[in-house]
């Protein structure tokens, strides 16, 4: 489908990557698809997951971190209604969320557990997967039972140490992959979107074409207080929370209950949802 501003190819992948395309000068990279189309650009904007294959062909690096974590995701039925209310229980070894459907008694299972717990539930029939799932989280909502199949995604923390290089800029999870114990994936990358597109503008206003690196490092200076402050907190609530002793994952338990009743709780929200970051350290104009 095409239409004036956006072309959009079902069926094939980008599987190449050249910053300098030799038929245009040093005026556009090229990307090249597995149908051998080439796509010349002034900037190419991957954003194309926490593996991004782009990320690779630019030699970017990044910092990791496994914490040996599966994610097993799944539709489940609850016994009694949701009432669109979201809802995570912190175990060892890692959270289990369950998001609202629309039908009242249907739920987007997240449940985060050691690799070699995982593989278990992943294999395990469905009956006796609901019935874990029930005994363990004992959320408030009855019976669970499994709805749909399961997939299960490996975590992994993933930082590029500078999200942009020749003519490419990183967005979403290949610049920042981090753990979904928050749910902040999402609000993350919206994000970058606003900081290239304001980095963008600030370009066109001072004559920068959209690859030129001094718009890039605009982009990567406003974003990195927020990307690098949420990294750091998902990691650590998730090392807190979910692998430190009995005694201090009660202590980071009963501190969160005494966040949700104050007046901190707006501070950790704003947090939550960039404001505070982007408060404290945009820099427009
Ligand atoms: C289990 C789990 C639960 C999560 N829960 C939440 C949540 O509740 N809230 C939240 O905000 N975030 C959540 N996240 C994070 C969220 O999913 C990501 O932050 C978000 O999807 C990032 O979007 P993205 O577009 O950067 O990457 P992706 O969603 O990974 O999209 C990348 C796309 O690039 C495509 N691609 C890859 N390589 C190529 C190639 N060579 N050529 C062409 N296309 C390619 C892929 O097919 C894919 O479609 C969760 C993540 C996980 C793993």
């Amino acid at each position: 489908r095409r239409n004036r501003l956006i072309t959009l190819q079902q069926g094939v992948a980008i599987s190449g990557f050249n910053p300098v395309d030799k038929d245009h000068g040093h005026a556009a990279a090229c990307l090249t698809d597995t149908n051998g189309n080439r796509w010349p650009a002034s900037l190419i904007i991957a954003c194309d997951g926490g593996g991004s294959p782009l990320r690779e062909m630019a030699g970017i690096r990044t910092i990791e971190r496994n914490p040996g974590q599966t994610a097993i995701v799944a539709d489940v039925q609850l016994e009694r209604p949701h009432g669109q209310v979201a809802w995570q229980r912190f175990l060892k070894g890692g959270p289990v969320a369950l998001m609202p459907l629309s039908d009242s008694t249907m739920a987007s299972l997240v449940w985060t557990l050691k690799d070699e717990d995982a593989k278990v539930l992943l294999d395990a029939d469905p009956a006796s997967f609901g019935q874990s799932l029930t005994e363990i989280a004992l959320a408030p909502f009855g019976m669970m039972v499994l709805a749909s199949d399961r997939r299960g995604w490996s975590l992994r923390l993933r930082h590029a140490i500078r999200p942009y290089a020749q003519r490419l800029v990183l967005l979403g999870d290949a610049a920042h992959a981090i753990h979904p114990l928050a749910g902040q994936g999402f609000n993350l990358a919206v994000g970058d979107m606003i900081g290239l597109a304001d980095a963008l503008e600030w370009g066109d206003d001072h004559g920068c074409e959209p690859g030129d690196a001094s718009v890039l490092a605009r982009y990567a200076r406003g974003r990195v207080a927020e990307t690098a402050a949420m990294t750091m907190a998902t990691d650590g609530l998730n090392a807190l929370f979910s692998f430190s002793p009995a005694p201090l994952r009660s202590l980071a338990g009963a501190a969160m209950t005494i966040l949700d009743q104050s007046p901190l709780k707006n501070i950790a929200l704003n947090f939550a949802n960039g404001t505070l970051t982007r408060g404290l350290f945009s820099r427009r104009g």
